[in-house]
């Protein structure tokens, strides 16, 4: 009997599930810690260059960016050139990683904006 495969949710190859509930292959599942890594950490500290974002999570420069690149991380770091416009498909603007950062930016300016209007602690109790 043929050991059971599974569809990467990532890369849409077969793979070999190891347990029962995992999703991605591994070079997949590799990307998605990198990327869960750097998501979480901008998240609660957005609007970091890829150098600080890099030294507090552990994951490489380059790494980054090539993240960044694919479209894969959903927050991005500050001061990425990673287009100087847009290249969004027509009909299905916001995509392209020049949108998304400009995305991630406003986002980003309005967070601090907020925070600055609602000083003490945060977090404290309504962290998930
Ligand atoms: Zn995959
Ligand atoms: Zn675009």
């Amino acid at each position: 009997m043929a050991s059971p495969t599974r569809v990467c949710r990532g890369c849409g190859e077969r793979f070999e599930p190891r347990r029962y509930d995992q999703v991605f292959c591994r070079p997949c599942g590799d990307a998605r810690h990198d990327i869960d890594l750097v998501d979480r950490y901008l998240r609660g500290t957005p609007n970091q260059g890829v150098e600080r974002v890099s030294i507090a999570t552990g994951v490489a420069t380059d790494r980054i960016r090539e993240l960044a690149l694919a479209g894969q991380l959903e927050t991005l770091p500050a001061g990425l050139d990673l287009h100087d416009r847009c290249t969004c498909p027509a009909g299905d603007t916001g995509r392209c990683p020049y949108c998304r950062q400009r995305v991630a930016q406003r986002i980003a300016e309005a967070t601090q904006a907020a925070r600055r209007a609602t000083p003490g602690p945060r977090g404290l109790r309504a962290r998930r």
